[in-house]
């Protein structure tokens, strides 16, 4: 059972509640919770009105659905009578009503991408859209038979995208994507692919035509025969997918070429014979398209250790799959996903390092095969307990990052001012980690750590002695309710407060100030530095 009152949860301001970054919420009536949904949707009650039945929709009767308390809505090919649901949505019936009779997959993309509606409306499914021919792309070089390792050569156009009346399939709509090759600004050029074996190894070479590719941008996951790698450039992503032809390996290994922008995913063969293709492919394979188009992607990782940070806080250290190669880039974040009363609920949590002393290049723990997470546990929260109560050895999902913060940003700075309330800490972590030891130009790096008391400083120590061993970091805590015995700061954010602790040492100091914590707080310092004279791109927000 769900630790959970029913009335008043989710919290104002919970992530299971709304999406923050803006978005409009509207208070739900008494009797309107998650939690209520929940339990309207396992009372067996019929909420699409067809008694069970999955149809087909056309697009016209999908329109003629439009109405309130008649309101059907397509997402991804699916469509769903939203209506029973109107009252429980924190967002509010307008919001759902913008999409109302129509395909609704690009409003839910844009405001909650990362909010699992396949489990939430599975009662309220009508069928899916009508299927309408559409041409496919070819199988290219999946079944091909590939050249021995020494007679390796690349043929560039049998790589690119071609339609073929051959190849013409019938496809939902809405799930094929709009554009294999998108209206790309000129200087983005589609990725192509080849591969070649020798008796033990097969190498996909993918040939991304970008320089300063690095293996943040490389995400490859090789499970149950299937084989799905995903190159991020920029706002667009690059992935190939397909159902291998024979059994690898657990483990893969990938190698960046980053002048060149080529990288090389190598497979174990488990048997040493000859393959005369790579593989089927599946869905989007060989695709091009922006990154957001994409839906989330989770693998299976396993909970190896949990350690005690504060009294309410936690690292967790999770193991990567064997066939996965996934590094969290600074300032990005993931979603966990777990299964709570059959529903699957889903949190973003922004990755940290196992502690500040560490070196990035260290080997025992690769950040390409595990990732430490640092979360608080709300007793009352939906979420967070409940992870909590996974054992050693348990398994949880976690996606592929996300997140708008570029490592660019702290290219040629000269000052970096991290200002973080509570976990607000947590991307701080990285950042601070990687200006520190990276960025040559830097001066200085001022941490502002906002905490309610004493106790819920997160890694109060090595914040300490960070400071004494590097010059150029100082940090300051701030308590909200501290003890009469508390010498140091006290208060919420506050323009004294800033003003006191950001100050350009130079006039022209090239200067990047994080937020991130509580949305009130995060808020609270966007206006307080826009009046304090710093500009929008001296100013970076963490928000889902
Ligand atoms: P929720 O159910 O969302 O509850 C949250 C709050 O509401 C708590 O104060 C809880 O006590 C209160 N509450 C719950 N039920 C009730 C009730 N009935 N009445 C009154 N109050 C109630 N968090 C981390 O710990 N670490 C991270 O690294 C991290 N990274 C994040 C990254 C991003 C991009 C974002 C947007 C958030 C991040 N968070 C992080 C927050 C995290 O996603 C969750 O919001 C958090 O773990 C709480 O989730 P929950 O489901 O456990 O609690
Ligand atoms: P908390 O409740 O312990 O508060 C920590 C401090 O935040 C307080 O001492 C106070 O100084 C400040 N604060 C709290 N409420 C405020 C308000 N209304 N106005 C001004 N200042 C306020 O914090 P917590 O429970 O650790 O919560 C951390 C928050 O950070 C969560 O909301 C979480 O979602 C968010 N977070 C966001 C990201 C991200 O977007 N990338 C990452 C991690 C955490």
């Amino acid at each position: 059972m769900l630790n959970v009152p029913s009335q008043a949860f989710p919290a104002p301001g919970s992530q299971q509640r709304a999406a923050s970054g803006g978005r409009s919420k509207v208070p739900l009536k008494q009797g309107r919770s998650l939690m209520d949904w929940i339990r309207l949707t396992k009372s067996g009650k019929d909420l699409t009105g067809l008694k069970g039945r999955l149809i087909e929709v056309t697009e016209e009767e999908l329109s003629k659905h439009n109405k309130k308390d008649d309101c059907w809505v397509c997402i991804r090919g699916l469509v769903y009578n939203v209506s029973p649901y109107m009252e429980y949505h924190p967002g509010g019936e307008d919001e759902l009503m913008r999409a109302a009779g129509s395909d609704g997959t690009d409003l839910f993309d844009q405001v909650h991408r990362w909010v699992n509606y396949e489990s939430m409306l599975k009662e309220c499914l009508v069928g899916r859209m009508a299927v309408k021919p559409v041409a496919i792309v070819k199988g290219n070089m999946f079944h091909q038979t590939s050249e021995m390792m020494n007679s390796f050569s690349i043929d560039h156009s049998s790589c690119s995208f071609q339609s073929s009346e051959n190849h013409e399939k019938k496809l939902l709509n809405g799930i094929l994507l709009k554009s294999k090759v998108p209206d790309l600004p000129a200087k983005e050029i589609s990725p192509s692919y080849d591969w070649f074996q020798t008796d033990s190894l097969v190498t996909i070479v993918i040939y991304t035509k970008q320089k300063d590719m690095d293996s943040e941008s490389v995400i490859v996951d090789c499970q149950d025969g299937c084989f799905r790698a995903e190159i991020i450039i920029k706002d667009y992503s690059y992935l190939l997918h397909s159902e291998l032809s024979h059994e690898i390996q657990e483990d893969i290994s990938v190698r960046v070429a980053e002048k060149t922008g080529k990288v090389e995913i190598v497979l174990k063969k488990k048997d040493n014979i000859s393959w005369k293709y790579l593989g089927h492919p599946l869905e989007n394979h060989n695709s091009f398209t922006e990154h957001r188009e994409k839906g989330l992607y989770y693998r299976k990782c396993t909970l190896i250790s949990k350690v005690d940070v504060t009294h309410d806080t936690k690292l967790y250290c999770l193991m990567l799959p064997p066939g996965t190669h996934l590094q969290v880039p600074i300032g990005q974040h993931v979603y966990l996903k777990q299964i709570v009363s059959g529903t699957e609920l889903v949190k973003p949590y922004t990755p940290v390092l196992e502690s500040l002393h560490s070196d990035s290049q260290e080997t025992q723990h690769p950040h390409n095969k595990y990732v430490y997470v640092m979360i608080k546990i709300y007793h009352t929260g939906l979420f967070s307990p409940h992870f909590d109560r996974l054992q050693i050895g348990d398994c949880v999902s976690l996606s592929s990052p996300e997140g708008n913060f570029k490592k660019s940003q702290l290219q040629d700075l000269e000052e970096l001012f991290l200002l973080a309330a509570g976990t607000g800490f947590t991307p701080m972590v990285k950042i601070l980690n990687f200006a520190l030891t990276n960025i040559t130009s830097l001066r200085k790096v001022k941490l502002m750590f906002f905490n309610k008391t004493e106790g819920d400083i997160l890694w109060r120590n090595q914040l300490e002695q960070l400071a004494d061993k590097e010059r150029r970091f100082e940090v300051e805590f701030i308590l909200s309710e501290p003890t009469c015995e508390w010498t140091g700061k006290r208060g919420r954010i506050s323009l004294p407060l800033l003003s006191e602790f950001i100050k350009r040492s130079l006039e022209d100091s090239r200067v990047l100030i994080c937020i991130c914590g509580p949305a009130p707080f995060t808020e609270q310092g966007i206006r307080l530095l826009k009046d304090l004279n710093f500009s929008q791109e001296e100013v970076h927000s963490f928000t889902a």
